[in-house]
């Protein structure tokens, strides 16, 4: 592969540092977001300078556009998605808020009616609407709580049955977004369908990333005036792959299967620290046939942007909203743990001239992303109050001083008590946890809020957690450990900082 244009980022940073450049005009952002597609995925990350950063064998995966596109961008080792759900997600990099904040503290579905999107929670594309920018949204929202406004059928939801999950998003819960061609959360992915800007419905015949790119390219073409030309924009891509199913060629393309088909059980997983007994090893072939058709899309979208022209001052980011466990550690769970393949997710981000490409160890956390992003298109005196989150902008541009996280924050809501109807009131906020530059460490509670779990690992010397510590035989590293737990929940305002949850183990106070 190309390697040209990386630099080492180790002892560098100020020489990397381009602050005097100030661009004649305001950046288009392109925000591309595949869901559950886990970082080590990328296969890139089986290549120097790439592989010296993560110290585990990446996926046998082809994924030729992301891997060109890797060496043109600054490529986080260390992105993490602190709740590594859907909605919960996506709350926090649309706000910059964490979830008791913004609303989503649970993935939403009709059952869960306080975890939606605060109507009055500050976006990212509510701010850079008001600064002048033409804000579209494609693809899978899933920060909605789903009502009974189906705009085709009045009064009833999207589809019918008594656990519903997609939703209809109406125009004043938008954001700012003036351009919609979404929906809540659908998993056939040759069959999705969208509503559109006006509330028009469209199913479609077609695997739901190629169709999005085409929506996107539509757009970038201003095909019947959707966009005023004459602004900057922001266009956010929500795609669904390499989300589950995964099971057969119905859930991807048969040209990408086809890489993967004739491979071993042995072949297709090369971290130790999978479980190739679990019935789950099956899907994996199908789920590197999905990662493969997610980078074919983006490709097609990058070669579209440079065909017109958009290459030079867009900014543009490829990330997922959290990864994907397939068979490690036994997990069943594809999500929702600290364990590596769940937490830590691809950030790759493109700002000609403004960012030199290289690969970096920056730790950056949901609600670092909408910040970050204000500030780099020059909009950083437009970063809310609200925003809790921090403005990396500066160490992404390799300058001196700016910040650099020295750890990143965990969190896993479930279900709080359900009322007489049903439906789920609050949270039980069951595990916090950190990442350090070394170590992982989760402790778990019960609902007395008791000490369940403990998880705890060396991950320079263990990076594929195969070997757990035993947390009683290290008192001095909890104790750290704790001490920066601590610190995050009182910087995020946490219910275990608000509730002094374990409060024997974890100093809260300065
Ligand atoms: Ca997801």
């Amino acid at each position: 592969m190309k390697q040209r244009n990386i630099l080492p980022l180790v002892g560098a940073a100020s020489a990397l540092c381009l602050p005097s450049l100030v661009r004649a005009e305001q950046p288009n952002i392109v925000y591309v977001f595949p869901d559950q597609l886990r970082n080590c995925s990328l296969h890139f990350w089986n290549d120097a300078p790439y592989d010296t950063h993560t110290r585990c064998a990446a996926d046998p995966t082809f994924t030729p556009a992301i891997d060109a596109f890797a060496a043109e961008s600054v490529v986080l080792s260390e992105a993490h998605s602190t709740c590594p759900v859907s909605s919960p997600y996506r709350g926090m990099m649309l706000t910059g808020m964490f979830p008791e904040r913004n609303g989503v503290t649970l993935n939403c579905m009709n059952a869960r009616p306080e975890s939606t999107l605060a109507p009055d929670a500050v976006c990212i594309s509510d701010v850079l609407a008001a600064a002048g920018y033409d804000c579209a949204y494609i693809g899978k929202l899933h920060a909605d709580y789903p009502t009974r406004n189906n705009p085709q059928r009045p009064g009833t939801y999207v589809v019918d049955g008594d656990e519903v999950w997609d939703a209809y998003t109406p125009p004043e819960r938008r954001h700012g977004f003036n351009y919609w061609y979404s929906y809540g959360t659908f998993d056939v992915h040759k069959h999705p369908h969208y509503w559109d800007t006006e509330g028009n419905r469209h199913d479609i015949d077609e695997w739901s990333p190629k169709h999005e790119v085409d929506r996107a390219i539509a757009y970038l073409n201003n095909e019947n005036g959707v966009r005023d030309t004459s602004k900057p924009f922001l266009m956010m891509i929500g795609m669904n792959p390499p989300h589950a199913p995964y099971s057969s060629t119905e859930d991807c393309m048969e040209e990408d299967y086809a890489l993967y088909r004739e491979r071993s059980l042995s072949e297709l997983f090369v971290r130790p620290n999978a479980d190739t007994t679990m019935r789950k090893s099956r899907s994996a072939a199908y789920y590197f046939a999905s990662v493969t058709g997610v980078d074919r899309e983006f490709g097609r979208l990058l070669e579209a942007l440079k065909e017109r022209g958009l290459d030079r001052n867009t900014i543009v980011v490829f990330t997922s909203d959290h990864g994907e466990t397939m068979c490690s550690h036994s997990l069943q769970d594809p999500k929702n743990s600290i364990y590596r393949e769940s937490f830590n997710v691809p950030f790759l981000i493109r700002y000609p001239e403004v960012l030199r490409p290289r690969v970096d160890d920056l730790m950056l956390s949901t609600t670092d992303i909408m910040p970050t992003l204000l500030s780099l298109a020059g909009l950083g005196d437009r970063i809310p109050a609200s925003v809790e989150g921090r403005d990396l902008s500066q160490a992404l541009r390799g300058c001196a001083g700016g910040e650099r996280p020295r750890s990143a924050l965990y969190i896993r809501n479930l279900n709080g008590k359900r009322d007489s109807d049903g439906m789920v009131r609050g949270i039980f906020p069951e595990a916090r946890g950190v990442k350090t530059d070394r170590y992982t460490m989760e402790i778990a509670i019960d609902r007395k809020h008791a000490v369940k779990r403990i998880l705890l690992f060396d991950d320079a010397n263990d990076p594929y957690q195969l070997r757990p510590l035993d947390a009683a035989a290290h008192p001095e590293l909890m104790a750290g450990l704790c001490e920066t737990l601590g610190e995050e929940l009182r910087r995020s305002n946490d219910i275990w900082y608000r509730e002094r949850i374990l409060a024997e183990m974890i100093p809260y106070e300065k």
